[in-house]
């Protein structure tokens, strides 16, 4: 039979209501003729109060019990989904990560898939179950111990079975009917696209737009998954949503494609580091080992500054802002081991990163200059710039985030096809 994955976000699956909703459109795709595989997430809300429960008990938590903690919202909705189909006479069977099981790395609260065998859930659809629901977001460790994914994850649990099973689609059900130029719901001037490369979709999920996780975009990418997102709310067909495809199946050619925002970042400034080789590395490895994420990276040259010696620096980074803690300690820990040495360590938590993306960069000159009059024409400051071949973004203050993405979609023209 042929198979298809559907993957319900957190909205869609929300309470027993949307849950049978979903499930609606399970059987109606089991009734077209295929098995399908359904990937839950888990109720909306639900994840960020387990997450907030960890944090509160342990501040600098053991990653291992976290996930123990934050997997389980999904074993619910799977678990209830399964129920409501079996109750619409949909053979239907939940399994968790460990059961299937799905392999992953030990990098708890940001695994990767290592392998998902077919053999369980194959056996199944061969007794005559159509429907394998499969709790997202979650794996089980080469050390058997309970993974997740990375917030949004479920996306990936949906496009990795996808690959594995070869299913003929991926469909990512949500609370918005497609992925627009930007989030909806900052300007009411977003377009719905009907298409979108996978690089600028890789870049404007890896730059904020939570729509679908980075890593799914990644997935699909190297496995050449056909990649959908469409509302769960809404009557749709094989027509309806964004389809994340190739470059090459677009026509569309402007030079931005789309506007992508990060609410939650940090900046953080060593300042008077020494200016001499192997500092970036003194910094950055300790930051790393301590698992902090790491985006975007200035060294200031400070040595005309007055009150500095001329062989010191300034090191300002960027990090997601539920990291800074880990940060901090990682920086104070290496100063005091006398791997580092600075002389203040100041923090700025208030601060947001808007970025456009664009594969007509590529060929265009002249976005940056757009990009930054129309931030000035609106007063906004920039503090820290960051580029790449399909990407320009910036940090700025977070009170004017919502504004700078307002300004690009009208700089760029993002409304208008
Ligand atoms: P789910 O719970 O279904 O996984 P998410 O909240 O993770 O849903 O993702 C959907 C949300 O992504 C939308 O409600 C929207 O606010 C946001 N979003 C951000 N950028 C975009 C975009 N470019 N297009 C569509 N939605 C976007
Ligand atoms: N429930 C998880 C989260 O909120 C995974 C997901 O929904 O994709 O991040
Ligand atoms: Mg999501």
């Amino acid at each position: 039979m042929p198979l298809l994955v559907m993957k319900f976000g957190g909205t869609s699956v929300a309470d027993l209501a949307r849950i049978e909703n979903a499930a609606q459109k399970v059987r109606a795709e089991v009734a077209r003729g295929y098995d399908v595989i359904v990937i839950v997430s888990a109720m909306s809300g639900k994840t960020n109060e387990l997450v907030g429960w960890v944090e509160t008990t342990s501040k600098l938590y053991d990653a291992r019990e976290y996930d123990a903690v934050v997997a389980s919202g999904e074993n619910v909705t799977a678990g209830l989904m399964a129920l409501r189909l079996q109750e619409m006479d949909v053979p239907a069977r939940s399994w968790q990560g460990w059961q299937v099981p799905i392999n992953t790395t030990s990098a708890h609260g940001s695994a990767r898939f290592l392998s998902i065998p077919r053999d369980h859930i194959d056996a199944k659809f061969s007794e005559g179950f159509r429907v394998a629901v499969v709790a997202g977001f979650q794996g089980i460790s080469t050390e058997g111990r309970i993974t997740t994914l990375g917030r949004g994850g479920s996306d990936t649990t949906a496009v990795a079975f996808a690959a594995a099973f070869g299913a003929e689609r991926c469909d990512i059900y949500t609370d918005v009917d497609g992925i627009y130029t930007t989030d909806p719901r900052i300007t009411g001037k977003a377009r719905k696209l009907d298409r979108i490369a996978f690089e600028e979709m890789l870049e404007l999920a890896s730059l904020g737009a939570k729509v679908l996780q980075t890593r799914s975009v990644e997935l699909a990418m190297r496995y050449k998954v056909r990649l959908r997102v469409l509302s769960s709310f809404e009557d749709t067909d094989e027509t309806s949503g964004t389809l994340v495809c190739d470059e090459e199946e677009i026509v569309e050619s402007k030079a931005v494609s789309g506007v992508a925002y990060s609410r939650d970042e940090a900046k953080m400034t060593l300042l008077d580091v020494a200016d001499r080789p192997g500092v970036a590395s003194a910094i950055f490895g300790p930051l790393a080992d301590a698992g902090v994420n790491v985006d975007m990276i200035v060294q200031n040259i400070s040595e005309n500054l007055a009150g500095h010696s001329g062989a010191t620096t300034d090191m300002t980074f960027s990090v997601p802002v539920n990291q800074v803690d880990r940060a901090r300690k990682a920086m104070e820990d290496a100063r005091a081991a006398g791997i580092v040495s600075y002389d203040d360590l100041v923090i700025d938590t208030d601060v947001a990163k808007v970025s456009v993306v664009g594969i007509g960069m590529r060929s265009q000159v002249g976005v940056a200059a757009r990009m930054f009059a129309a931030l000035a024409a609106e007063n906004v400051n920039i503090k820290v710039i960051a580029t790449s071949e399909i990407k320009i973004s910036v940090l700025i203050d977070r009170k004017y985030m919502e504004l700078a993405v307002q300004a690009l979609h009208d700089a760029f023209e993002l409304e208008k096809a």
